[in-house]
């Protein structure tokens, strides 16, 4: 199917205070040229660790902030980036953001109803007060909030984290939303219902045909939620495509490092991958002052001159998977034997 939302050559940079020794502006390097694109119906991982710069990329998505330079298209159209707020509200009625901490979204002053209604009043989607009643009772019944008479006169404090997700999961809902941006929607719960709001937003995908990047740190979940995975290192997208071809014949040193270190008891083994010269824990670079080329290349056992010096292209490898490594350029093709299967 055609994509949603596409995404090509996004870069974010954060001026900061100060300037580095030649003089110059200091500034984070947050996203480097980061293309992608994301489905009707289909979930997409967007993997990476702390300070990788998924978040980054989410809230360029959301249009919370504005891209250094790149193009967003929206359904084939580019979406103007400097638009007015006209244009912006019309837009984020498409996309939606879930956060992490589903308390810190959620207004401890007002209960379950106001945080329904408000976007479904402010969206149009209801001609009068008792529509906007029976779409809120029925978003807290598509979130398995039940009995949702019950529910819709709760604050915040009288619900548990997984209900609150659901909350705000039903809020992101209210607006028919054909895109929903998920940012570690379940790594503040508890272990146990994890894997219950994780079902939800695959159930609802499925039901409202959403796109959905899923935002984690966790590449074994990806496998698991996502039919498609994007792998970010220090703010460069660095590897993507199925997750099946990518978690099970992952190309990137990177990639590989990652479900090596993963707690997955399906996870390739480490001799067949041929990694244990890195060290499974790293430090992500500073994004200050990152590494030049290749980002990866002070960790990588393969790195070459040319790393040091450029980004590598993006090279297809079949399949729709493609990665960002010099080891598969045309140039040194003959060097694919040491980290394929
Ligand atoms: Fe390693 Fe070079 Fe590939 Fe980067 S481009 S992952 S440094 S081989």
């Amino acid at each position: 199917s055609r994509p949603v939302l596409e995404a090509e050559h996004l870069r974010k940079e954060f001026p900061i205070n100060g300037t580095n020794p030649f003089g110059a502006k200091k500034v984070v390097h947050a996203v480097e040229d980061a293309s992608f694109a994301l489905y009707p119906g289909q979930a997409t991982a967007l993997v990476g660790e702390s300070g990788s710069g998924k978040t980054t990329i989410a809230r360029i998505l959301a249009r919370l902030y504005d891209p250094t330079s790149g193009t967003i298209r929206f359904r084939g159209a580019p979406v103007k980036l400097k638009g007015g707020a006209a244009a912006l509200r019309e837009y984020r009625r498409h996309i939606q953001l879930i956060f992490q901490d589903p308390f810190g979204s959620l207004n401890p002053l007002h209960d379950v109803r106001y945080h329904l209604s408000r976007p479904i009043k402010l969206f149009g989607h209801a001609r009068n007060q008792d529509e906007v009643n029976e779409q809120v009772l029925a978003l807290l019944r598509r979130v398995s909030l039940s009995p949702a008479e019950q529910f819709i006169q709760k604050y915040p404090h009288q619900l548990s984290g997984g209900q609150r997700q659901r909350i705000a999961i039903a809020r992101a809902l209210a607006v028919r939303p054909e895109i929903i941006l998920a940012d570690e929607p379940v790594s503040m719960l508890d272990v146990s219902i994890r894997l219950d709001i994780l079902n939800l937003l695959l159930r609802l995908k499925d039901e409202e045909r959403l796109a959905l990047l899923f935002i984690t740190h966790d590449i074994a979940s990806a496998r698991y939620f996502a039919e498609n995975t994007l792998v970010m290192y220090a703010g460069q997208m660095v590897e993507g495509g199925p997750s099946e071809e990518v978690i099970q014949t992952p190309r990137h040193p990177y990639t590989q490092l990652l479900l090596a270190a993963a707690p997955d008891p399906d996870r390739i083994k480490d001799q067949e991958i041929g990694l244990s010269t890195i060290p499974a824990r790293g430090e992500i670079p500073s994004l200050i002052d990152p590494p030049t080329g290749c980002r990866f290349h002070p960790r990588c056992p393969h790195a070459m001159d040319i790393c040091r010096q450029k980004f590598p292209p993006r090279t297809e490898l079949g399949n729709g998977h493609w990665t960002n490594c010099f080891l598969y350029n045309g140039i040194t093709a003959r060097r694919m034997s040491v980290p394929m299967r």
